[in-house]
């Protein structure tokens, strides 16, 4: 649960049977605040911050230290980190406000939540962004539309919440509105009115509040709606039923830079011992040597267990999962202790180790499946540049059955590539290993 504009003193607020994370305004008490309750038992995250900035290098949207500081010290942000693979952003974005200034500070905060989601998605976690993002961005959700001057064009705000919603080789986030995907043709679904205007008792408002789930759990979202009639506020809540278990076929993706998405391993994960193994089977097997195993399907999971949250997102990185085209890891016996002497495991290190060539591609974030390369054709500042999707044929957003939201600048999988193939500290950095266990107590103790 995600609120917006909290004020109370905290003991005012508890839930019983929830953890709840405030982040509240540091410069104007009581000016802004956001709370986010996590039911103990079942969703108990990770790690929460109050802030949704910190992490941002300097230049991030083109902004210093100090004025990322600035954004977050508002209280407008909880982040939440869930079974080490779900982020989510709770936010209440600021509105125009009547100055220049807080129009700045609008744009920046809303860049900046961008650039937050993006660098969350790039570490291989699935982003959830939840609240009051003060944005419209279809005539369908205003109901003062026909009410527009003539020469009324799209707001940067409108742009921006259309950049979230884009996919990514338009240039978007690939984001899914939950309430538009599963009511494509709802009209007057509103959840914001003027109070001053008493505007809700003709249901004359504006639909500002979403849930936008990241691509990769569309499929998961069951249900969603506005509880319009719930009163207390000028907003309505917006409940989204997430079945994260429906997800069960599609294992978590490892982040970007996770060796399966080199082509020669793709999807297999290989040990050493399979690799060298398989590498000799053109010499004479010995017969302590397993076969390679006959090609045959993969196992999947019975479809008709379902999973916990918890089992779904567990890492995969301890347990690998292994094609039944590749051998099982080799007893050591004195026959293959020879082989990892010999010349062949230097070749196979070699081979595993090299830098990779123009045929590299990366696998897909929502298939692990290998991507195709595209070149920009489109006249623009990325003309000729070359990028890789999903290749899978494009279908309905969030069916997984079709193209996914999967994409990178060739460039920057190059960049990778590369980065993973020098011994530096920098590799471990981009290696995002699943966030420490309650390693950041949210509060005004959090580093800044
Ligand atoms: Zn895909």
């Amino acid at each position: 649960m995600g609120f917006g504009t909290v004020g109370s003193a905290p003991d005012q607020v508890r839930v019983d049977g929830y953890d709840a994370f405030f982040a509240r305004a540091r410069v104007k008490s009581g000016y802004s605040g956001t709370a986010t309750y996590v039911r103990s038992a079942t969703a108990r995250p990770d790690a929460a911050r109050a802030q949704a900035f910190v992490d941002l290098p300097p230049g991030t949207a083109g902004l210093s230290s100090s004025r990322l500081h600035e954004l977050d010290d508002e209280g407008r942000a909880v982040v939440t980190h869930h079974a080490g693979c779900v982020v989510v952003f709770n936010v209440y974005c600021p509105n125009s406000g009547a100055t220049e200034d807080r129009a700045q500070f609008k744009a920046e905060f809303n860049d900046t939540l961008r650039a937050a989601m993006t660098l969350e998605m790039a570490r291989g976690h699935a982003v959830v962004l939840v609240g009051d993002l003060n944005a419209v961005h279809d005539m369908r959700d205003m109901a003062y539309a026909d009410e527009l001057p003539s020469d009324w064009e799209p707001s940067s705000t409108w742009r921006w919440l259309d950049g979230l919603l884009a996919l990514p080789q338009d240039g978007g986030l690939g984001m899914v509105d939950a309430f538009r995907a599963l009511h494509p043709d709802a009209t007057r679904a509103f959840t914001c009115w003027n109070t001053q205007t008493e505007a809700r008792l003709a249901n004359h408002g504006s639909r500002i509040d979403y849930v936008l789930v990241d691509a990769v759990l569309a499929p998961a979202v069951a249900a969603c709606w506005i509880d319009a009639d719930r009163m207390g506020s000028d907003h309505a809540p917006v409940v989204a039923d997430l079945q994260l278990a429906a997800l069960a076929p599609l294992p978590r993706a490892p982040p970007p830079l996770a060796s399966i998405y080199l082509p020669e391993l793709a999807g297999s994960q290989a040990t050493i011992d399979a690799f060298v193994a398989a590498a000799r089977s053109c010499e004479p097997a010995p017969s302590s040597l397993p076969r390679p195993a006959p090609k045959s399907k993969p196992k999947s999971a019975p479809a008709s267990k379902p999973v916990t949250l918890r089992q779904f997102f567990t890492p995969h990185a301890a347990k690998p999962r292994r094609p039944a085209t590749l051998p099982p890891p080799v007893a050591a016996s004195p026959a293959t202790r020879a082989v990892h002497n010999s010349t062949s495991t230097m070749q196979a290190w070699t081979q595993l180790l090299k830098p990779q060539t123009q045929d590299a591609v990366p696998l897909c974030r929502g298939h692990r499946e290998p991507t195709k390369r595209l070149v920009v054709n489109k006249p623009g500042l990325n003309q000729g540049r070359e990028f890789f999707i999903c290749a899978r044929p494009r279908g309905p957003r969030g069916d997984l059955r079709w193209r996914c939201s999967f994409f990178l600048w060739a460039s920057e999988f190059k960049a990778a590539v590369r980065k993973r193939h020098r011994p530096s500290p920098a590799t471990i950095d981009l290696t995002s290993s699943p966030p420490p266990k309650r390693a950041r107590p949210l509060g005004r103790e959090s580093p800044n």
